[in-house]
């Protein structure tokens, strides 16, 4: 079994996902007493939020640099990097590690494609859904048309993942928002919808909506299973 190198606190809710899900895989496939390994790095997710609000992109690129260095010193064999968003940086870390990482955005497209959709809706943080980092990756690589909501409701599905999700509040009212704002989504042709920041799976699950839905977390997690099992 390959190691298993994450990257979380981005925020710790949902890499505490990343690694029940992770173990929960390898247990179903291998049985008995098996367990994924992993070596995880934690950062503290307020000094990335600041980073992120300044658009200091370098210097959150330096950061989570020298976490994955050490990803890769503690014997990782490939990098999962627990959120969407700071793929925005994902090639300045690939330029300074060894290991391969393993984008959160290429799983996810492969996903998508496997099932045959053309055009998804995106749900995440402002920077996933506005900047071409993420959305951009969809299109070029994977032919996908991908819709994200528009400003306001873009507003409101960031604030309640800093505000509420990341901080592990879930309330019945944001999930009734994320709900209307997929069927508007859906209105507008969107065959799925991806849950493009790694915290909405807490909100948002299948069983709450006929689309079907891509959780990201879920698809990364599946990735690295098979990776490290391969
Ligand atoms: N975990 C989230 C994501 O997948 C948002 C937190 C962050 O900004 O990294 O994008």
């Amino acid at each position: 079994m390959k190691t298993i190198g994450l990257l979380g606190g981005m925020s710790w809710e949902s890499t505490t996902d990343y690694y029940r899900l992770i173990n929960t895989l390898v247990k179903q496939q291998l049985g008995g007493l098996h367990s994924a390994k992993i070596v995880l790095y934690s950062v503290d997710f307020a000094e990335i939020e600041t980073l992120q609000q300044q658009g200091n992109w370098q210097q959150a690129a330096q950061l989570l640099t020298e976490a994955a260095v050490n990803i890769e010193k503690a014997s990782a064999d490939f990098l999962v990097i627990c959120t969407n968003t700071m793929h925005i940086v994902a090639e300045q870390i690939q330029q300074n590690i060894n290991i391969p990482l393993i984008h959160i955005a290429d799983a996810t497209g492969e996903a998508l494609l496997e099932k045959n959709i053309k055009t998804v809706g995106l749900l995440g943080t402002a920077f996933t859904m506005e900047k071409e980092f993420y959305k951009g990756r969809l299109t070029n690589n994977y032919g996908l048309n991908v819709i994200i909501p528009n400003e306001q409701d873009r507003q409101q599905v960031h604030q309640i993942i800093y505000h509420e999700l990341c901080v592990g509040s879930i309330k019945p009212e944001s999930k009734q928002t994320y709900l209307a704002i997929i069927d508007k989504l859906v209105a507008e042709g969107a065959e799925a919808i991806i849950l493009g920041c790694t915290e909405i799976g807490m909100l948002i699950k299948q069983q709450d909506t006929k689309v079907p839905l891509f959780d990201t977390t879920s698809i990364h997690a599946e990735r690295a299973v098979k990776l490290a099992l391969t």
